[in-house]
């Protein structure tokens, strides 16, 4: 997937969209969702231009991958769902239903969250 400069993480990264904050540092960025799905629902942003995990597994350090995962778990931590357990998601491309092309991880807690995927 070609990275969009224009897409509305990258604007967010840049200061040009607002965004309500939870954490950030030098390599990511979490904010909560715009329509959340669960009392908590935060996402996780590296802040390399990547547009989806195949192109930030390639080319991202492994510090950028790692902080990924530990602002994850941080997020959870902030918000209080750590305890309880959540629910840690990424879309990918197409068939994942990925709308924004800048690489992001869903963080959804605060309620039992049921199956992992609808019944087909
Ligand atoms: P995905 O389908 O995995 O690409 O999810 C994109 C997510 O970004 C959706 O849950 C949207 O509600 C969320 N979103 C879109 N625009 C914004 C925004 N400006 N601030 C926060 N969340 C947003």
């Amino acid at each position: 997937m070609a990275y969009d400069k224009n897409n509305v993480f990258a604007r967010i990264l840049r200061g040009e969209s607002t965004c309500q904050k939870v954490y950030e540092d030098k390599y990511t960025l979490a904010f909560h969702d715009i329509k959340p799905q669960a009392p908590v629902h935060v996402l996780v942003i590296p802040r390399r231009a990547s547009p989806d995990m195949q192109d930030f597994t390639t080319r991202a350090s492994d510090a950028e991958i790692a902080a990924l995962h530990r602002t994850t778990a941080r997020v959870a931590q902030l918000t209080g769902i750590a305890e309880a357990g959540y629910r840690y998601l990424c879309n990918i491309g197409a068939n994942g239903g990925q709308e924004v092309p800048h690489l992001h991880v869903h963080v959804f807690g605060g309620r039992p969250l049921g199956r992992m995927l609808p019944p087909t």
